[in-house]
């Protein structure tokens, strides 16, 4: 494994960093939290919503005995989840709004975690103004985690967004205290957040490079996929993704949603073989870009899955997977036979006619992706598929 330093911590960290928020079950999480580790993985995030809830037991489970290992960060919000503040809801992390609020809610995570000392605790989903300004005013969530910083839980903190550089930029500098890392979305498809990269790294502050398989959309097992990969002297997608983002100035490390020991694998193998060229990462991109142009990139579902459960049935994420690769020549024919399949399977789930545009995904999704609108054009999609 390689390691990157943090210049505002004392952290060597690890390039591939373990995301868990895709784990299968007990079993299979702890199986892979210790194989990751062994394999010199050493940073973890986790979120109290991620696994409905499960997620920070099986990490605490599975980091049981190693913790001196690992680097483990928790976090909250007092947003909802996307742009808007949320309602006090410890179990999901969100609408953490007061000081007092915040620091049960660290102690609940740690509890859950087992740990007496968190590393990094985060602000999570920083997503808006609204979210930013309620999480920096007196007595607020800030407030409570500096406090508990300055009290020795944790010995830094960070924050996770999913803004565009501008406003992450921003956030950055009026914050009351200078934030140690960033977590925020980058891969080959969406490689727009360059010049907040920049600016972190002008600060010193660490920038973790999220979701950098695009949702899994770029680890879909595809000939295009192959031939861009093998182009790039990659034997995968997966492993020029990754290699993309380490090589990327200013990116200190991918933060990888992991559910199966191949995906530890494959993910430390890649990043085993070290950056790519320069001039590799802009026919990536430059491919990358061709391949999806016929998509807007700002309408790209991440599989994140905050949106949650839509009242009418409809199986969000899964609609618009279909719906992103419907529109994509390479992809349309697989997308296609896979609709047809899953419609048979659960109708209502795979019906975006049925979409009221009741918009309360569209509250919640990180990404401001207007889900309605790409719902009314799936069901239009699926009259011609
Ligand atoms: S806007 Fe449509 S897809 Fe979203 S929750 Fe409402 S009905 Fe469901
Ligand atoms: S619609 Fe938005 S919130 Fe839901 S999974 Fe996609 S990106 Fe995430």
């Amino acid at each position: 494994m390689m390691y990157r330093n943090v210049p505002k911590t004392n952290w060597r960290v690890s390039e591939l960093s373990f995301g868990c928020m895709r784990f299968k079950d007990e079993d299979t999480a702890i199986e892979v939290i210790r194989k990751a580790i062994e394999s010199g993985v050493n940073y973890f995030d986790v979120a109290p919503l991620y696994g409905n809830g499960t997620a920070e037991v099986y990490l605490g489970k599975g980091i049981r005995g190693l913790r001196d290992k690992v680097i483990v960060t928790a976090k909250s919000s007092p947003g909802n989840g996307g742009e808007d503040v949320g309602e006090y809801n410890p179990e999901t992390g969100f609408g953490i709004r007061t000081a007092d609020q915040a620091r049960r809610q660290i102690e609940r995570s740690m509890k859950i975690l087992g740990v007496d000392h968190l590393d990094m605790y985060q602000f999570w989903a920083l997503h808006g103004d609204s979210i930013f300004e309620d999480g920096i005013k007196r007595g607020g969530f800030m407030d409570g985690v500096l406090k508990a910083k300055d009290e020795g839980l944790f010995d830094y903190i960070g924050m996770t967004t999913h803004s565009h550089s501008a406003d992450i930029i921003r956030y950055i500098k009026d914050s009351p205290y200078e934030f140690d890392m960033v977590t925020l979305p980058f891969n080959l498809i969406h490689p727009e957040r360059t010049e907040a990269i920049a600016y972190c790294a002008e600060r010193g502050i660490g920038v973790v490079a999220m979701n950098p398989l695009a949702g899994g959309q770029l680890a879909k097992s595809v000939p295009i996929y192959q031939k861009i990969a093998s182009n790039a002297g990659c034997d995968s997608m997966i492993e020029a993704a990754l290699r993309f983002i380490i090589g990327q100035p200013g990116a200190t490390v991918a933060l990888n949603g992991i559910t199966y020991i191949d995906h530890v694998l494959q993910g430390t193998a890649a990043i085993e073989k070290g950056t790519l060229e320069m001039d590799t990462q802009a026919r990536l991109l430059s491919e990358l870009g061709e391949l999806y142009s016929t998509i807007s990139p700002d309408r790209l579902c991440s599989q994140c899955r905050y949106c949650g459960k839509c009242p009418e049935g409809i199986l969000i994420p899964e609609v618009l997977e279909i719906y992103t690769n419907l529109q994509l020549p390479a992809f349309a024919e697989d997308a296609r036979q896979h609709l047809g399949a899953m419609i048979k399977l659960d109708p209502e789930g795979y019906d975006p006619a049925a979409c009221t545009a009741c918009r309360q995904c569209e509250e919640k999704c990180p990404n401001k992706l207007p889900v309605s609108e790409m719902m009314a054009a799936a069901a239009e999609l699926w009259r011609m598929a």
